[in-house]
């Protein structure tokens, strides 16, 4: 691509242009009059130039064709006959060859550096024929035969080699350009067009919609499910692997009139601007559907991943925020309700979702400061006795209009927006001071142990540990003295990233115990526990619920407390609803147990009221 190509001429070049050729008769009728030209007759200097003005008026058409093609050598073939019949007919011809090297660097000019070689062959041909009519005597000339020939092969040699360096050197400095406009609109790691170039497109398509027949263009929103845990457990490279792959077998299942564009992290924009009818559209959706059947193969592990997929239908005269934030909604939708590979289009539901979705969050920026969150806490009891040990903080948000809700309802938005660190410091200090207050009614051996959720999001955080000793200090907790715990899920214990790594340490060294929340819903892996300081394994409660059902559910959580108690972790017991299921897990040696048969979550005031229960269980 040449980017000094088809520059459309301003008014002022054009009118230069178009005073050159009177300009020039004039000189060479003065010149005819000094006789220092030919003295030919006066209307072949008219012709000669006339002409060449006309037909390179008649060619300008030509300027922005493809070097190569028949349009573009037409032009340059009339430019340099004009020129061979101008500097022939002077009686010159052979002195004036630089004139060659003239028109064709208002060619490379106009019509991109690649010009060069057709530039060069139709001088030399012009040139070759001017000569001719020299030596049979057609055109005048004021040299000896044997000089106009010396002078017109030494003209040609130096007009060749300035044409040629003029053409190799435009030509690097627009390959160049063409790299660097190419960066400007690219992503680096997929070569795909980048968010700018998609808006460009977007542009133009929300421009078109009004002008254009048939269906309504589409952008699709895509996302790929659980993409985090991939980049966290198999490292950032891999990561990108995927994405370059993903981008492939877009690429391969999609029209060339289709722009597939990496938005930004693993989400791709695809822009279908030639529908034609709802079929065309859901048969492209199909397509990208199927190119996530196969697994990836990523440095020889094979791995499934899926893919959410939001459409919206360009409008007349849409924004392209609005645009693409009804793909995203539709999405998002697809995301939180489809399960995995599900699409959805943007409708009244998404619409309203979306609404509810960002009430959510601009409501939860507030919950905070005006004292709405709030913590209820669940029991942990010790199989053996029944007692209670512990409690595990639960967060929930008591919201003024609509009641107290879960963190199912509020915490994936705490995550997106962020408000989750500040919320999660709240939650450490906050559980930190009720569980010391009730600590200190209690005989030492006899504290509960407080279990306390993180988020990845808290964990990223570069002073994260040392927000958590501050925040302790200020409340004057000892760690030891609540045997805090801090739950994390298992898909972030696999953690690549060392200064996540470094600082789960940090935590262990503060003396806060660490465990792996729902052990058996990620990649069920207990490798990531020799490199880090974890002692407790909490096993989910989809593996509990079936305990005494079937007996595969039975061998599945003895071999993860076999695994655990190996490696000297303890383990605890989630979501135990029924008898028979503690039972079960007394059996297989289950350490400690939690779940609504032994205490639901309750109000701190509520759980101490109700102690007396408690130590009956
Ligand atoms: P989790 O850590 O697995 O917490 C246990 C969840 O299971 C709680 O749901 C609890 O109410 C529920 N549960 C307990 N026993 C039973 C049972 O016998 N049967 C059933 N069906 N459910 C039981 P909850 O309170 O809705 O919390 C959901 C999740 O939200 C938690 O799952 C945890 O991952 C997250 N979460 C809660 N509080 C916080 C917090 O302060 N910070 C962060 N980052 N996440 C939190
Ligand atoms: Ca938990
Ligand atoms: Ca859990």
């Amino acid at each position: 691509m040449s980017t000094t190509a088809g520059a459309v001429p301003s008014r002022s070049v054009r009118m230069m242009a178009d005073s050159v050729g009177p300009m020039a008769l004039v000189v060479l009728l003065v010149l005819r009059a000094q006789k220092v030209v030919a003295p030919a007759p006066v209307w072949q200097y008219v012709v000669a130039l006339g002409g060449a003005v006309v037909a390179g008026r008649l060619v300008d058409r030509w300027q922005q064709c493809k070097p190569g093609s028949y349009g573009l050598h037409l032009r340059v073939l009339v430019h340099s006959a004009s020129v061979t019949g101008v500097i022939y007919l002077t009686g010159w011809g052979p002195e004036l060859g630089m004139a060659y090297a003239f028109a064709a660097f208002a060619d490379l000019e106009q019509s991109g550096a690649a010009t060069w070689r057709a530039a060069l062959g139709w001088s030399l041909a012009g040139c070759a024929i001017g000569q001719t009519f020299v030596l049979v005597g057609w055109a005048p000339t004021f040299m000896s035969l044997a000089h106009a020939e010396a002078i017109g092969f030494l003209g040609a040699f130096v007009f060749s080699i300035v044409i040629r360096m003029a053409g190799t050197t435009g030509e690097s400095k627009e390959a160049v350009e063409a790299l660097l406009a190419h960066q400007a609109l690219h992503d680096a790691l997929t070569g795909l067009p980048n968010r700018q170039l998609l808006v460009d497109r977007l542009n133009h398509a929300i421009e078109m919609t009004g002008r254009r027949g048939g269906h309504a263009p589409v952008v699709m929103f895509l996302d790929l499910n659980r993409f985090k845990l991939v980049n966290d457990t198999f490292g950032h490279q891999t990561g990108d692997e995927l994405l370059r792959q993903v981008a492939q077998r877009l690429d391969g299942v999609l029209r060339a009139s289709d722009t597939l564009s990496r938005f930004g992290g693993d989400e791709f924009v695809i822009l279908c601007e030639d529908v034609g009818d709802l079929e065309t559209g859901a048969a492209i959706v199909d397509r990208i559907r199927g190119a996530f059947d196969r697994p990836f193969d990523l440095g020889g592990e094979q791995l499934n991943v899926s893919v959410s997929i939001g459409v919206a239908t360009v409008d007349d005269g849409m924004s392209i925020e609005a645009l693409l934030s009804e793909a995203d909604a539709a999405m998002y939708f697809a995301k939180a309700h489809g399960g995995s590979g599900k699409v959805r289009f943007f409708d009244e539901v998404t619409r309203r979702a979306a609404r509810h979705r960002v009430r959510i969050e601009s409501d939860l920026a507030y919950a905070l400061e005006r004292d709405e969150l709030v913590l209820h806490y669940q029991p942990i009891v010790e199989m053996c006795s029944r007692r209670i040990v512990g409690v595990e903080a639960l967060l929930r948000w008591n919201h003024p209009e609509r009641g107290m809700l879960s963190p199912g309802e509020f915490l994936e938005p705490a995550e997106r927006t962020g408000l989750i660190v500040p919320i999660g410091q709240w939650v450490i200090a906050e559980a930190c001071k009720t569980v010391a207050r009730w600590n200190r009614d209690r005989a030492p051996d006899d504290h509960l142990q407080l279990s306390v959720n993180l988020s990845p999001r808290q964990l990223a955080e570069r002073h994260f540990v040392e927000e958590v000793a501050r925040l302790l200090a200020a409340e004057g907790v000892d760690p030891t003295e609540v045997r805090l715990s801090f739950e994390l899920t298992e898909s972030w214990m696999a953690v690549d990233a060392t200064g996540e790594q470094r600082r789960l340490q940090a935590l262990h060294d503060l003396g806060i115990t660490l465990a792996v929340d729902d052990f058996g819903t990620g990649y069920s892996s207990l490798a990531y526990v020799k490199d880090l300081p974890i002692a407790v394994v909490k096993i989910d409660r989809s593996f509990v619920a079936p305990l005494g059902r079937d007996p595969r559910d039975l061998a599945i959580v003895r071999g993860i407390i076999d695994l655990a108690h190996n490696i000297d972790l303890y383990v605890v017991a989630e979501g135990v609803e029924t008898e028979e299921q503690y039972q079960y897990l007394v059996a297989l040696g289950c350490d400690y147990a939690q779940g609504f048969h032994l205490g639901r979550p309750q109000a701190p005031d509520a759980l101490f009221t109700d102690t007396c229960s408690f130590e009956s269980l």
